[in-house]
């Protein structure tokens, strides 16, 4: 089955792009040379905030910031209620206590100590100042294109509603951020957004995207994007820049035409979130930011939703209030598809574990490491901007690319190992993580691979296999 009205461009259409999707066989079953979707910043604490113990105390510990959790502070710009945790149109919420009508509204963060309200708060604010509200089902997308026709994009990758309403639709075995998605779409959880984006990042988003407006009647714009699989040329660039032609006149439909040089001011902002994003790894990768693993995903992921001038000012203001000494504590890198289950990062804070780089699809895959040439015509730069993104299992980056990517992200921050946070059932990063796990270990580098599930509570023998590879590194 097909989604209806495919953009031009659309590798399923006649004519289309099929080579560029390099070992990737479509919906439906395919087999997909790579496989993804997502979630809302950490909830916000009061606590933790520094860190956990030095290297050496590696005792388990109740995070200080449960309370946080429960509650954390909010000041919204204009007084909304703010609901104290990570959730949103799509994060989770550590509390599990909410449903997903409020889950597509969870997601609070700060930035330094500003506070953000939650993403529903944030999406209704966004339409009060006459914007539009997409729901995003990521990870790769060219949120320009939204912004210049003044739609807020939210994105849905770990929404706090369980998986339990999509099971009648779903396999069991597909990836929990699917069935997160389907259930808060199920649950009206994405109401207040005026159309749905699908991103072909995987075959189980791909199948969601044609089961959401095909099979179960979703009657608002579902708007599709094919990024290109498995190569960066000339080709894969005019594929693209083709591609985003066609989506930006089904986003006119959808949402208004852009006005005089809204997309250039677009483009301009997400260079600038690019920068403030660099900017904020450099920091902490050089052990410069006085900010927990909690504090600093809740910071970055709350990009997820956040309009991009608001995003910048926030995260420059984090990296600026938290310069100082980082705190103590085992640098690692972190690989995965997103810092899940949602307590982990306040369990590695008080196990004393510092991230101080990441591989994660949701954060560290999705910003442009260092500066890129302008292109000229600003469609071009769009595309420019996606193919320079991190090699990504869903991408169909090669292997050796994302060992090399890796290896650097270690080296760079003087990680003393790489954990790997698989995500169960998200095929694409299985695919990878043996071969990256084994291919670093022949470099040198110690890995642990974690299978994980998303959750709020992060299982005891999880914790113990960490706290075991923290004694076995050199
Ligand atoms: S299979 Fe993996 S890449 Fe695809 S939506 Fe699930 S977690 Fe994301």
């Amino acid at each position: 089955m097909l989604p209806r009205d495919l953009p031009r461009g659309d590798p399923r259409g006649a004519g289309g792009a099929h080579a560029l999707q390099a070992g990737h066989r479509g919906a439906g079953g395919g087999i997909s040379r790579r496989p993804h979707l997502s979630g809302g910043p950490g909830r916000r604490g009061t606590g933790a905030a520094q860190g956990g113990p030095a290297s050496g105390a590696l005792q388990h510990r109740n995070p200080p910031a449960r309370e946080g959790l429960r509650q954390g502070p909010h000041r919204t710009p204009r007084g909304g209620g703010a609901k104290g945790h990570g959730g949103g149109i799509g994060g989770e919420d550590p509390r599990g206590s909410q449903g997903g009508r409020e889950a597509f509204a969870g997601g609070a963060a700060r930035g330094g100590d500003v506070s953000t309200p939650s993403r529903r708060v944030y999406a209704l604010e966004q339409k009060s100042r006459g914007r539009k509200v997409a729901a995003v089902f990521p990870a790769r997308y060219p949120a320009e294109l939204l912004w210049a026709r003044e739609v807020c994009p939210v994105e849905v990758w770990d929404p706090p509603a369980g998986g339990q309403a999509a099971q009648a639709h779903l396999q069991a075995n597909v990836c929990s951020v699917v069935q997160r998605g389907l259930s808060l779409w199920l649950s009206g959880g994405t109401e207040v957004a005026d159309f749905l984006l699908f991103s072909h990042t995987c075959d189980s988003l791909q199948n969601l995207s044609t089961l959401v407006p095909h099979l179960l009647g979703e009657k608002r714009p579902c708007l599709f994007f094919y990024p290109p699989k498995g190569r960066r040329d000339d080709l894969a660039e005019r594929y693209l820049v083709d591609h985003l032609a066609g989506l930006s006149e089904r986003l006119d439909e959808a949402a208004g035409r852009a006005g005089e040089g809204a997309l250039e001011r677009a483009v301009a902002w997400g260079e600038a979130r690019g920068r403030a994003l660099n900017d904020l790894y450099d920091a902490r990768a050089a052990g410069g930011l006085a900010a927990s693993n909690e504090d600093f995903y809740a910071s970055v992921r709350a990009c997820e939703y956040l309009w991009p001038e608001e995003a910048v000012q926030r995260l420059e203001a984090f990296r600026r209030e938290r310069s100082g000494p980082s705190p103590p504590g085992v640098p690692l890198v972190f690989s995965g598809v997103l810092p899940q289950p949602a307590g982990l990062l306040a369990r590695l804070d008080g196990l004393g574990v510092r991230i101080v780089e990441d591989d994660f699809l949701a954060c560290g895959r999705r910003f442009v490491r260092g500066a890129l040439p302008p292109a000229g015509e600003v469609l071009s730069t769009v595309a420019r901007r996606l193919l320079a993104l991190p090699p990504c299992s869903t991408a169909g980056s090669p292997v050796s690319d994302r060992l090399d990517f890796l290896a650097r992200l270690a080296g760079r921050s003087s990680a003393r190992g790489v954990v790997f946070l698989s995500l169960k059932f998200c095929e694409p990063e299985l695919f990878d993580v043996p071969a990256l796990a084994e291919g670093l270990r022949s470099r040198g580098v110690p890995c642990l691979v974690l299978e994980v599930e998303m959750g709020g509570e992060v299982p005891a023998q999880t914790l113990t296999r960490i706290e075991a590879f923290l004694e076995t590194l050199p």
